[in-house]
């Protein structure tokens, strides 16, 4: 009995992670929308949508901050290769 409840908890972990287009094509996009906007690069479906990262189960803009460990971007330390994300994550 002891070991389930620990287990239980055990599988209870927050997901964080950025949206990918297979999610926008999958779970956000409208259906009547679905075949123009799937042409759209990410970056482009980001931008549109206001919505970067599902969290929790949530979906969230988390723009102006790192994309990959969510800390707000600053201009001195963001990265020159993509400027999504901190200087410590590319
Ligand atoms: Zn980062």
């Amino acid at each position: 009995m002891l070991s389930i409840n620990k287990d239980q908890k055990r599988n209870k972990v927050i997901e964080k992670r950025l949206l990918t287009k297979k999610d926008f094509i999958e779970k956000i996009i409208e259906p009547h929308n679905k075949k123009d906007l799937s042409k759209m690069k990410i970056s482009e479906l980001r931008e549109l949508y206001k919505i970067t990262h599902i969290i929790d189960g949530n979906l969230k803009d988390m723009r102006g901050n790192c994309f990959s460990c969510l800390t707000s971007l600053r201009h001195d330390y963001t990265s020159k290769f993509d400027k999504n994300y901190c200087i410590d994550c590319l």
